[in-house]
């Protein structure tokens, strides 16, 4: 019964909502001049109710994107901006030397052949990292190669895993014995069809430890079809040790953490959203004063609080791109940035190239991560920082459906690539003007070394720092969604 009261309750809201746009609909066909202001509520509610509900609905009903697990290390980054290869490469470095030894040399050498191949791509890798029964560190990898040569992107993954106390990287061999190793070559092989001639001694190369079993990855085209994309085999310890008959089972944990769980807090958040204040509203502006918009992409990570307090100390304003996958393990660094009155936009869930993705896959890493921005802060925020700066008309003509526009840069320090405060101090310092977005990257050490010597010097030869919104109402007097900027008048 309960349930009919509520299909009808549903029904009646759609059809109210339906009428509300029909009114709106009709009035704009008809161009009629005389609009009723009881119209224009109608119509601004209605927008306002549709925007509410896509931000839920991206948030909840969709999980493909996750945030990360990362119990061991920190990050590291690796980031090309520019070139043949646009990359975005995070990988782990912690206390175990091979392991982060292997990583690294996985990480670059996965890197160099790509950029060796006479094409042009974007190759974007992420890694989950696990501590298994108290033993063990597991790092998994997982990415892809889009490139515009190619029909489907291509998969890339790779496992690598440690005995914490030995700080000794572990082959198949290490870790199971030889019978066993014996029984799960033959169970991967008769499990999956895998004929003898297909079959070299790396087959068992890419496992993980778990805490019941191993798991094999297997990638596309070396032992499978193409078309069968990455293949997980579970294999329990009894069954390797022979104690049970061999038993298919899929792997029972989840290889990282599910949609958030949202808590009061950011359910009310997100059902009470604000959109971004008129940002000319805020500033007074000097007409002696150069104005300059300082931008951070990629983070937060572990450099951003340093980098909220030199902000502090100068009572300078900036803006902070984040990425969605970064966004629930910081949200402290989110909600500082609110309270210490920066600007937060978007900057993508997983870093891929707008340009290589669907409608779909595109609308998905803006709204995921424009929700759970908006689920930690309350703010609605409008501004996205396409990854490498990538976009073409149809990502401006989708950008303009969602309500977003995008920020570019006038000024690259290219601090991505020289990680060096003394180039990215020269760099910006000479390169900025009146107007300038500059771009650059809180995750980088050497970045936030830079900003402490340059912010001071910046603030003394007469620039006012302010927030990319600002910036551009200040120069054109609106925003507008699906436009580029890239300056406060270009
Ligand atoms: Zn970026």
């Amino acid at each position: 019964m309960k349930k009919i009261f509520l299909k009808l309750f549903i029904l009646v809201l759609l059809l109210s909502f339906c009428s509300c746009k029909a009114i709106v609909e009709e009035d704009e066909e008809n161009k009629v001049e005389k609009t009723t202001s009881a119209v224009v509520e109608n119509k601004e509610s209605a927008e306002k109710e549709e925007d509410k509900l896509n931000l839920f609905e991206f948030l909840l009903a969709d999980d493909s994107f996750k945030t990360p697990t990362r119990d061991y290390g920190e990050e590291e980054y690796i980031n090309i901006n520019a070139g043949n290869i646009l990359a975005y490469i995070v990988y782990p470095k912690g206390s175990l030397k091979e392991l982060d030894a292997a990583c690294k040399e996985w990480v670059d050498s996965t890197l160099k052949q790509y950029q060796e191949e006479d094409i042009s791509g974007n190759l974007v890798i992420s890694y989950n990292s696990y501590l298994v029964n108290k033993s063990y560190v597991v790092v998994e990898f997982s990415g892809e190669f889009y490139s515009p040569n190619y029909a489907h992107p291509v998969s890339i993954s790779a496992a690598f895993n440690a005995n914490i106390s030995s700080d000794k990287l572990l082959k198949i061999g290490d870790f199971l014995k030889a019978e066993e190793v014996t029984r799960l070559r033959k169970y991967v092989m008769e499990s999956k069809n895998i004929e003898e001639e297909f079959v070299d001694e790396k087959l068992l190369d890419n496992f993980v430890i778990l805490p019941d079993g191993v798991e094999l990855i297997l990638g596309k085209g070396k032992y499978l079809p193409e078309s069968d994309g990455l293949v997980r085999i579970f294999a329990s310890y009894d069954m390797l040790s022979g104690d049970r008959e061999t038993k298919s089972q899929e792997r029972s944990s989840e290889t990282a953490k599910d949609t958030k769980n949202l808590n009061e807090k950011e359910q009310e958040n997100l059902s009470n959203i604000k959109t971004e204040e008129n940002p000319v509203k805020k500033v007074e502006i000097n007409k002696d004063k150069k104005l300059i918009a300082m931008t951070f992409d990629d983070g937060p990570g572990r450099y951003t609080a340093r980098l909220l307090d030199i902000l502090k100390k100068n009572n300078v304003k900036a803006t902070f791109f984040v990425l969605g996958s970064q966004i629930d393990s910081h949200s402290d660094l989110l909600l500082r940035m609110v309270e210490d009155g920066h600007e937060i936009g978007g900057h993508s869930w997983t870093h891929r190239s707008f340009n290589t993705l669907s409608d779909e896959e595109l609308t998905k890493e803006i709204m995921q991560t424009r929700a759970m921005i908006a689920s930690i802060t309350g703010i609605d925020t409008l501004s996205v920082r396409p990854p490498y700066g990538a976009y073409n008309d149809r990502v401006k003509d989708l950008g303009k459906e969602l309500g977003v526009h995008f920020v570019n840069w006038s000024v690259d320090p290219l601090d991505w690539k020289t990680r060096s405060a003394d180039k990215t101090y020269n760099a910006i310092k000479k390169d900025a003007r009146n107007g300038s977005i500059i771009l650059s990257h809180d995750i980088h050490k050497s970045t936030v070394d830079a900003m402490e010597r340059l912010i001071p010097i910046l603030l003394e030869e007469g620039y006012e720092f302010v927030t990319v919104s600002e910036l551009i109402t200040i120069g054109r007097g609106e925003i507008k969604a699906g436009e580029v900027y890239f300056s406060m008048k270009n």
